[in-house]
């Protein structure tokens, strides 16, 4: 483009100075026709004006008219008027214009005729004519005024300026009668020193005379009048024109200049692109940046909505179909953990190259942070396309991954909501997506969802349930903690309660913590309900004779890395003797191999706090933590108690149990003993405490202020079984 400028503009800027070169050359022509023409026309005039200062002079009429004396004539009218003012030829006629002197080229010449020739002899008439008419007897400032005549002829045969005028006296010393005067004819060729003086005095070039019109392409040609109009020929000369030498001078400047404004502007266009590319790719680059995730190099969250809002427009024209999947991993957590975060990063790197690998293209993925992925599936025909996919990835996922010379397994959930099916809303479709893949996560990990409206009311009711407990425990009005007594195998004396957490709500009444407790894991409330109830029962216990009280916490919770600290604190803060308490764990919370838990549970118990572990039976792995003492109490789990008597077996599971700890000297509660027959046969095998409805349910606190209304200490023996 701009080089295209830059060719016109060259193009135009020759053009001018072609055609200035061409214009100053037609005005040097002009101009120098005119000083050829003013120079001719001076230098002819100048014939007469020389030849008055002979002719008008006493001495001149004198010598040649009363005795012809040759010898004065020759020098003062011939030779001089040769040497001074270069005439080339000179005549003398006598009145009645018989020659009677010549002179050629500086000398006298002999007669060859007296008559003048044709052109002499007409002016010659002429000016006898001028002369008749009176024309010699007016005066100008005193000065006669000399008649005369010239013309341009032919004089032998060469082009020649002829003037022709009478000798008169200058005084009135000499007389002149009218008629008779002498005439003195002065001729100057034009083809020779007229010529030369001009182009000497005009600094002319090349100067010739021309009869005919023989120019070259140069020259240039002033064409010579007779008084008649006849050309008798042409002054022709070589005019020096300016605009080959401007051209010549200009042009190499010109070029050079136009050479080196191209490079000047070429440099400038090309840093100005460079420049320009530059600035588009780093407004890319930013564009890319702020859209894209830095680790996986996907497009975020922002991008992909925007990509998804795109194909939703497609699906409310009704032209397509298209499912939103959300995907996140399962165990993520653990990779990090256990492998570090450079590791967890190299997973998240190798998942989203395997991911984009696997879509069809047109779909979209992005990464929306930490371990979650998005994927806008565009088009779908038919469902088996989402199966198809989904299966792919899930399996893909489950392999182990190689990172950083680790291996990592991991799993991965998806999520599916298909637009228009359950909505054409960008929120509201990912709202659904998200709902199906906690389902997902809910019913086992390692698999796909689709969204369904069922899901949609639980979550709708979860979320509405979620706020409720927030707000319940914020208020602490609708929570209460019962007290479930524990009770000697041996002596049914109550040893100890456990703290037991219950949500009496407005509408739903009394919600089980088995719900509420996984909700609260779930949206971040445990740590607040868990001290909240953590305190109360230390609260209570500091009251009663009570020897321990049991108080269940979450994984979660133990999990928190100020976890044994608070606890520590709340048991400061209550006066509560850290000895009195014992914190239930499942066997799960043990295994999940965190480093907070495992140092969480070694403060705790070196400040003196006993370790229960609840529901033992349930989980896979347990004999190493008893063996190695870190725990002061084993729960059977109300599952195996439940089935004694139905099948022989869960009593050997059982019997099992009591072995195995007693082997390594943990004593063992029974939960949710609710038959004689139970009691008895756990009692038999050498169970060391019973809890459950049989010997008590759970008790407010109030009513464990009328058991235990005394001081602390008194433990055992009374109240019985007959609370219950
Ligand atoms: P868990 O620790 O196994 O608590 C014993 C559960 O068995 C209690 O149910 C209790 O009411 C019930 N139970 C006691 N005796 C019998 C019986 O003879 N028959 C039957 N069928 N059930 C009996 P609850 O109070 O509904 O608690 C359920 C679970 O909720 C508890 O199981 C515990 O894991 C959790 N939980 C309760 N309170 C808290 C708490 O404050 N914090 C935490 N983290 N979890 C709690
Ligand atoms: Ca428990
Ligand atoms: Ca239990």
């Amino acid at each position: 483009m701009s080089m295209l400028t830059v060719f016109f503009t060259a193009v135009l800027v020759i053009g001018v100075v072609l055609w200035s070169a061409a214009r100053s050359d037609q005005v040097t022509r002009d101009r120098q026709f005119q000083t050829v023409s003013d120079a001719i026309t001076l230098g002819l005039q100048k014939i007469p004006f020389d030849q008055e200062s002979v002719a008008y002079w006493d001495d001149a009429v004198l010598n040649v008219r009363k005795a012809f004396d040759v010898k004065w004539v020759d020098v003062n009218l011939g030779v001089w008027m040769y040497d001074y003012f270069k005439h080339d030829r000179v005549y003398i006629l006598n009145a009645q214009d018989r020659v009677l002197y010549a002179m050629a080229d500086g000398k006298q010449v002999a007669l060859t005729t007296d008559r003048p020739n044709n052109l002499v002899g007409a002016l010659a008439t002429e000016v006898r004519g001028k002369i008749e008419a009176g024309s010699s007897e007016k005066r100008e400032g005193g000065k006669v005024n000399i008649p005369r005549t010239e013309d341009l002829g032919f004089i032998e045969g060469r082009p020649a300026a002829v003037s022709v005028m009478p000798l008169m006296p200058h005084s009135k010393e000499v007389s002149q009668e009218r008629g008779s005067e002498s005439l003195i004819v002065s001729v100057r060729f034009l083809d020779r020193s007229f010529l030369s003086d001009m182009a000497d005095a005009y600094l002319l070039e090349g100067v010739r005379f021309s009869r005919t019109n023989d120019l070259s392409d140069e020259e240039q040609a002033y064409p010579l009048k007779s008084k008649s109009g006849a050309v008798i020929g042409n002054v022709v000369w070589m005019p020096k024109l300016p605009g080959a030498r401007i051209l010549s001078e200009v042009l190499p400047v010109l070029a050079a200049g136009l050479f080196v404004i191209g490079i000047a502007v070429s440099l400038l266009v090309r840093s100005l692109r460079r420049t320009y590319t530059e600035l588009m790719t780093s407004e890319a680059q930013a564009r890319h940046l702020a859209s894209h995730d830095t680790l996986t190099g996907l497009p975020n969250r922002a991008f992909f909505n925007d990509r998804l809002e795109e194909a939703l427009i497609e699906v409310k024209g009704g032209r397509e179909q298209i499912a939103l999947m959300f995907l996140d991993l399962d165990r993520f957590k653990q990779v990090n953990d256990t492998l570090g975060h450079a590791a967890g990063d190299a997973l998240i790197r190798e998942l989203a190259a395997h991911l984009s690998a696997t879509l069809r293209p047109g779909d979209a993925l992005a990464r929306m942070g930490g371990d979650e992925f998005a994927i806008v599936m565009r088009n779908i025909q038919d469902r088996r396309e989402i199966d198809a996919l989904c299966m792919d990835i899930v399996a893909a996922v489950s392999k182990p991954f190689e990172v950083l010379g680790g291996q990592a397994t991991v799993g991965i959930s998806i999520g599916v909501a298909i637009a228009p099916d359950v909505g054409v809303d960008r929120s509201e479709l990912a709202r659904k997506a998200d709902i199906a893949l906690y389902q997902a996560k809910k019913n086992g990990r390692r698999r796909y969802q689709f969204f369904t409206e069922e899901m949609g009311e639980s979550a709708q009711k979860r979320r509405t349930l979620e706020a409720e407990l927030r707000r319940a425990i914020e208020n602490e009005n609708e929570l209460e903690v019962v007290y479930q007594p524990l009770y000697s195998a041996e002596r049914l004396g109550i040893s100890g309660v456990e703290a037991l957490v219950r949500w009496h709500h407005p509408r739903l009444g009394s919600v089980s913590p088995v719900v509420f407790v996984a909700l609260a894991e779930e949206c971040g409330l445990i740590d607040k309900l868990g001290d909240w109830v953590l305190r109360q029962a230390c609260k209570a216990a500091s009251a009663w004779s009570v020897e321990t009280v049991a108080v269940n916490i979450s994984s979660v919770q133990l999990r928190q890395p100020d976890f044994a600290e608070r606890v520590l604190h709340i048991l400061s803060e209550t006066g509560m003797a850290p000895s009195r308490l014992e914190i239930e764990i499942t066997e799960s919370t043990l295994l999940d191999g965190s480093e907070s838990s495992a140092r969480a549970l070694k403060i705790l118990r070196a400040a003196g706090i006993r370790v229960a572990l609840d529901d033992f039976g349930t989980g896979n792995s347990s004999l190493s933590y008893l063996m190695k003492l870190e725990v002061d109490r084993v729960k059977i789990d109300r599952s195996f108690v439940r089935h004694l008597g139905e099948s022989s077996q869960s009593y050997s599971i059982v019997q099992a149990i009591v072995t195995m700890a007693h082997a390594v000297g943990v004593p063992v509660t029974a939960e949710g003993v609710e038959t004689r027959d139970q009691q008895e046969f756990l009692t038999r095998i050498g169970c060391n405490h019973l809890q459950g409805y049989l010997l008590s349910p759970p008790l407010s606190a109030l009513r464990l202020v009328e058991i235990f209304g005394g001081r602390k200490g008194r433990t055992g023996g009374e109240p019985s079984a007959a609370v219950a």
